[in-house]
């Protein structure tokens, strides 16, 4: 295929909740080699849904190993490898042997729903609750008001690490005698990856990290979460490999490097992203002030909304044989020239932002004997939509940011009739690219520029052409 052996390429892989994948860029970051592996999500109860780490372990390896022989190159030809990971999926594991006291706890799981409105409704959260309110009315400072609004939800890790903190013996007796690791799938794979060296480095935890991106020690003792098990704050760049948190990725995939750069990534839910440039952004609509990234002295930061219901409803639509293949859906809904007055509330994880109702239940509505399954696929598919308008509205009326570009990535993003809609709601340009797996990109990206020379080069995202800095 035209390479010589002193050419060398990138790794990235994304830990998606549907897939791993692995792909091999170039120089020119066109892909070369792939190779994706299903995640297999695990249901021991109903609202729990676990990941075995092991299979996972193994799926990283072999995407990693197939993607590279998909390209026809060798290993040693992979100058870097970036890592781009799901976030708020954690478990605990043994410092010395690695073994994990429990499978991967998704963010999906719903299984610290009832501690979560315990919390919620305590008279600890409303005393603290009262004192932001006091704070914002001395300083008008909107943190405080914003703090004043924060509620726990199931997605938070804090409240399932809390869980299985209170239901694992042998977590809880490996907390005591300090043996025990926590870490999201970035630690996990990075404990792996190095045969558990840095993650034994990475537990001691240190509350003076160079950026003050700390754990918080006054939430932590509120939950009474030991703060000895959590890894450093750090920004990670060993010799070889770089981890990336997914949405952080896709917003760097995309070239979202400018202040009101937006993207949505639609896959099993949709993460909507602004860059706010060097400023957090405190909401109190419930988006998440976020750091995207810190390159050099240089912290980016993103606000994000997100709806956690979107590829998750196409898929329940699936098993339910409201359609066999996810590519008939534009069709079924172009077939019909409404949805006949139904409307579907795409709420299976509670809604978030600016709604912030964890309760709220998943809904048809306005059925009639004369629905057919498209008027059913049509509503699902304007929901993901209407969705998105509710997110992008947040954001314009919270951040105040003047709105530059938009770009769509994610599995769902390849549904024109999704996308058309988004548009239309919108009134803005969406560029979606070619190849829409925006966090391994994002991965590659940064992976390359922490581990080469500067050299501009044309990122080929079909319609997105983009000078940017890709190093090797
Ligand atoms: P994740 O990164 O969360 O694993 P992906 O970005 O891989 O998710 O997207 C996977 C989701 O995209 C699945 O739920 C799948 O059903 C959905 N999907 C893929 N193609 C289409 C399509 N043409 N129309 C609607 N949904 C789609």
């Amino acid at each position: 295929n035209g390479f010589t052996r002193r050419e060398s390429c990138v790794l990235a892989v994304d830990v998606g909740t549907t897939s791993v994948r692995c792909h091999v860029y170039d120089q020119r970051a066109n892909i070369r080699g792939s190779c994706t592996k299903k995640v297999s999500l695990l249901y021991p109860e109903p609202g729990r849904v676990e990941m075995d780490p092991e299979e996972l372990w193994q799926g990283f390896v072999t995407v990693v190993k197939g993607a590279v022989q998909d390209s026809g190159l060798q290993m040693c030809q992979m100058t870097a490898l970036g890592i781009s990971t799901q976030r708020a999926t954690f478990t605990t594991w043994d410092r010395q042997t690695g073994k994990t006291f429990h499978n991967f706890i998704s963010w999906q799981d719903l299984r610290a729903a009832e501690m979560v409105r315990s919390w919620n409704s305590s008279c600890t959260m409303k005393a603290v609750h009262g004192v932001m309110k006091v704070l914002h009315v001395l300083t008008r400072q909107k943190r405080f008001l914003a703090a004043s609004l924060v509620v726990f939800t199931p997605q938070h890790v804090s409240l399932r690490l809390a869980w299985a903190l209170r239901n694992v013996p042998q977590l809880k007796q490996a907390v005591d005698e300090g043996t025990c690791l926590f870490g999201t799938i970035d630690t996990w794979l990075l404990y792996k990856l190095t045969k558990g060296k840095l993650a034994s480095l990475l537990s001691v935890r240190t509350r003076s990290c160079s950026c003050c991106m700390c754990w918080s020690g006054f939430l932590c003792s509120l939950l009474s979460l030991p703060l000895s098990i959590l890894p450093r704050v750090t920004s990670l760049i060993l010799s070889f490999s770089l981890l990336m948190a997914d949405q952080q990725a896709a917003m760097f995939g995309e070239c979202c490097f400018d202040t009101g750069d937006v993207k949505i990534t639609m896959g099993t839910g949709t993460f909507m992203d602004i860059n706010t440039g060097n400023k957090p952004h405190t909401s109190v609509a419930g988006l998440y002030p976020l750091v995207g990234w810190k390159i050099g002295s240089e912290v980016v930061y993103l606000a994000e909304g997100n709806a956690a219901g979107t590829g998750t409803a196409i898929k329940w639509a699936q098993e339910i044989e409201l359609f066999s293949d996810v590519k008939e859906t534009d069709s079924m809904a172009n077939s019909v020239k409404d949805s006949d007055g139904v409307c579907f509330v795409p709420s299976f994880s509670g809604l978030q932002a600016p709604l912030n109702d964890p309760k709220a239940c998943a809904a048809f509505m306005g059925l009639k004997p004369s629905t057919t399954k498209s008027h059913l696929v049509r509503a699902i598919l304007e929901s993901i939509a209407f969705r998105n308008k509710q997110l992008f509205d947040v954001m314009l009326r919270e951040t105040r940011i003047p709105i530059m570009k938009i770009r769509a990535d994610g599995g769902v993003c390849t549904n024109d009739f999704i996308m058309q809609l988004t548009t239309d709601l919108l009134g803005r340009k969406i560029s979606r690219p070619a190849h829409f797996d925006m966090s391994c990109l994002g991965a590659a990206f940064v992976a390359g520029l922490a581990v080469g020379k500067k050299r501009p080069i044309q990122c080929s995202g079909a319609e997105m052409m983009q000078t940017i800095f890709f190093i090797f």
